[in-house]
């Protein structure tokens, strides 16, 4: 390939780096501060030390110009909210005690004071804390983080960018405060927020910033005429500042679609846009517009999303065709490198052989340092590069790991009628009714029981050696003796087994799994100070032997009563993983369907007359654009369906969902073909109910009663006054009693009084019937 030799020098950059350190470094002095253990100037320090040592790795691996201000404490968002000083009113004491204490009162809430509400960062599993906002918000600037951050990277010598979220996509993630009427539009206060950004982008300036960044992904989601005009205003009114760095507006998840166009006539001097599979449209839409003459366009190449290598040579191809679309091109990742793990090579346990195909930040990193090289002095100048790297792209294809041809076989093999269940749903509800004989109001639970503290040492010792595998399932077994005597004690009608044996409800299932690996250092911020090792999904799938069939099949013995087996879903086995790149997703969950409709099947062998097919991630997993919706949702529930149709007719298949928010779904629930449901309502006063109802599902369902989120004990009164309200939206014949989700984080004394009261309010319910 050439390049234009024109093109001013290609360079490198990121948008975001892992926060966490090596070792999980900021957990540990963040929880130290929070347990008094840590001085507030340790932590400081301990921050500094870190932010420090990525932006000497980033420089040493090449890369030209360094993000500044990504780095946080807690959340981006938070540290935005400080920025434009929108603290909550019932916060403000304690951020002007101490703005520290303060900061992490609005993360976590204190003994008086109720936390910001977190959630999902767009469709990551990064979750962030939503600014609360109103019409009596008075912003106020705050650079004082940016600017330091900033000074540290400039007096190490490097280039650097502050990295700001930008001000539509603040308004757009915000929340009408407490108090606040439902209807109010935090984007009605642009007009206001602007002149605070002004603000920070000239003392960023007067800092040294010869860029800013500004992330604007709330503009990959489908966005009205409305909000692209606030988006146009905000950029031509920041754009016309005269005392400013100059402005990169970023999109980063999905394709920007209507706001192509939008971003594209704004007065900033760059660009910088996803080019990943998903964003690929981002192309074609910038050739459109003529794409960015006399700008910069940064070019987010490399997925910062999958943990896959790159394949440099198709990365380069589009470099080559965006090089005639901008004044300047440079490279970075499809978005922050805060959602994939630190650094591949530390891995022990990997096969070498998939070792090679695994890309982390600092792997992906260098990927970037070389496309930028590539695109600058042509290809010779990384032969050796795109060698090894042709390699490893080969090495995967031909590997059996991800070609194992009976996975393949049985996997094109599937039909129409294996997705399907032999009869409808109405004639399996009889024969359920007739085989299980339970009451009306049947009572149960979603599966965990409480995760103790002696589980969790019966696990570290089974692996530092001090227990054996005998001594552990010993172990797990009374616990399941204990959880089924106090279900049968409590008067529960379906009893669960409590989940005593799973780590975790996708690593349980990735570690049985042919065709999953597991990391020992992978993990990755999922909010605050918890980090997660998402298991890798890197083969092709199947199930060795049955996972859980004698863990179900032992608590069955131990009553008359049914026990429900649990398993998780392929929609949650998936987006709980990094999943692989190099085929459709839909195929990857119909594998994954395969392996567990064989873990079904076994359980209905082995005598399980209930089984519950865990979807907690079915809604998350939505694809940001609505045009994409009915393409996911009908592989996705395909994939449930494969999954649990091949049982018989009197098998009773749950499925559990754990949000109050599906209004958009419900038919996608509907066609799970489950026939139970249980769902999270407890909090929403079994809104849930009244949206199935509305939308005419008609099976059964069992929406929360109990809210596991907290340890406040639900009242039976209380209890019953929800499941009477529930029965105004859902008839009794088909109206569970069951908590919110599973109790894997609640104590046991709240744990039982709660179920007690659960079973007492079925019971007067029942009665009044
Ligand atoms: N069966 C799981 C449990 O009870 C479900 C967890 C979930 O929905 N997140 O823990
Ligand atoms: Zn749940």
């Amino acid at each position: 390939m050439t390049t234009k030799s024109a093109a001013a020098a290609a360079q490198s950059t990121l948008y975001g780096y892992p926060r966490q350190g090596p070792d999980r470094e900021l957990k540990k002095a963040v929880e130290g501060y929070w347990k008094g253990r840590v001085t507030a100037d340790a932590l400081r320090a301990t921050a500094a030390g870190l932010r420090r040592t990525t932006w000497r790795q980033l420089a040493a691996a090449g890369v030209d110009e360094v993000p500044t201000g990504d780095f946080s404490y807690y959340d981006h968002v938070l540290d935005t909210t400080v920025m434009v000083g929108a603290i909550p009113e019932r916060h403000r004491a304690a951020v002007a005690v101490d703005p520290l204490d303060g900061y992490f009162a609005m993360a976590r809430g204190t003994q008086d004071v109720a936390p910001l509400e977190m959630t999902k960062w767009f469709d990551t599993n990064y979750h962030y804390l939503v600014p609360e906002l109103g019409p009596d918000t008075v912003f106020t600037a705050d650079s004082s983080r940016q600017v330091a951050a900033l000074g540290e990277a400039l007096a190490e010598g490097l280039g650097a960018r502050p990295v700001l979220v930008g001000p539509v996509t603040y308004l757009l993630l915000a929340k009408p405060a407490p108090g606040v009427a439902a209807d109010f539009d935090p984007l009605s206060l642009l007009d206001r927020l602007l002149p605070v950004y002004a603000e920070v982008l000239a003392d960023l300036r007067a800092a040294g910033a010869e860029w800013a960044q500004l992330d604007e992904p709330a503009l990959v989601q489908d966005r009205t005429p409305a909000e692209l005009d606030v988006a146009a205003r905000a950029y031509r009114d920041l754009g016309g500042l005269t005392d400013r760095p100059k402005l990169l507006v970023a999109s980063y998840f999905d394709r920007l679609g209507d706001a192509l166009p939008v971003l594209a006539k704004a007065p900033v001097e760059g660009l910088a846009l996803d080019f990943t599979e998903r964003a690929a449209a981002n192309l074609d839409a910038l050739a459109a517009v003529g794409g960015l003459p006399g700008k910069r366009l940064v070019a987010g190449v490399v997925n910062g999303r999958n943990i896959w290598v790159n394949d440099l040579t198709a990365s380069l191809t589009t470099l080559g065709t965006l090089l005639g679309l901008a004044d300047r091109v440079d490279v970075s990742a499809s978005c922050s490198l805060l959602h994939v793990p630190l650094d591949a090579t530390v891995e022990r346990d990997v096969d070498p052989q998939v070792l090679r195909w695994l890309a982390f930040a600092r792997q992906k990193t260098a990927e970037i340092v070389t496309l930028a090289k590539g695109l600058s002095q042509g290809t010779g100048a990384i032969a050796a590069e795109l060698a090894a790297n042709r390699a490893d792209l080969a090495s995967r294809a031909r590997s059996p790991i991800t070609h194992d041809p009976d996975v393949r076989f049985r996997a094109a093999a599937v039909s129409a009628a294996d997705t399907r269940r032999s009869q409808p749903y109405g004639d399996r509800a009889a024969a359920q009714h007739a085989a299980l004989r339970l009451p009306l109001l049947p009572s149960t639970t979603i599966g965990s029981f409480p995760q103790t503290a002696e589980l969790r040492t019966a696990r570290a010792d089974l692996r530092a050696g001090r227990i054996d595998t005998a001594g552990y399932e010993e172990r797990i077994r009374s616990e399941i003796q204990e959880v089924i005597s106090f279900q049968e004690k409590t008067g529960l009608d379906v009893l669960v087994h409590g989940e005593p044996e799973r780590n975790d409800m996708v690593q349980y299932f990735a570690e049985q799994l042919t065709g999953y690996l597991a990391t020992q250092h992978g993990w990755v911020q999922s909010y605050g100070t918890r980090y997660v090792r998402p298991p890798v999904l890197a083969g092709d799938i199947s199930r060795p032997e049955p996972m859980t069939v004698r863990w179900t099949t032992y608590a069955q013995s131990l009553t008359t009563k049914p026990v429900k087996g649990m398993l998780t879903g392929p929609v949650t086995m998936l987006a709980w993983s990094f999943v692989r790149d190099d085929q459709p997703l839909a195929d990857t969950a119909r594998q994954v369907a395969l392996a567990l409709r064989d873990e079904v099947n076994d359980l209905e062998a082995a005598g399980t007359s209930v089984i519950q097919v865990d979807e907690p991630a079915l809604r998350e997993t939505l694809p940001l654009r609505t045009a994409d919706h009915g393409d996911y949702l009908s592989w996705a529930t395909e994939a449930f369906r494969l999954t649990t149709a091949g049982v018989r007719p009197e098998t009773q298949v749950h499925t559990h969902m754990c949000y109050a928010e599906f209004g958009d779904i419900v038919q996608a629930i509907d066609d799970l073909d489950a026939d139970v449901i249980s769902l999270e309502a407890a909090r929403s006063h079994m809104q849930v109910a009244r949206e199935l109802a509305a939308h005419g599902y008609p099976r059964e369902a069992g929406p929360g009663v109990y809210d596991i989120h907290s340890p406040r004990v639900p009242s039976a009164d209380e209890a019953a006054e929800l499941l009477r309200t529930g029965l105004e939206a859902i008839p009794a014949e088909r109206l569970w009693v069951n908590p919110d989700c599973g109790l894997k984080t609640r104590g046991w004394p709240e744990t039982r009084t709660s179920l007690e009261n659960l079973v007492a309010a079925a019971r007067t319910v029942r009665s009044e019937l």
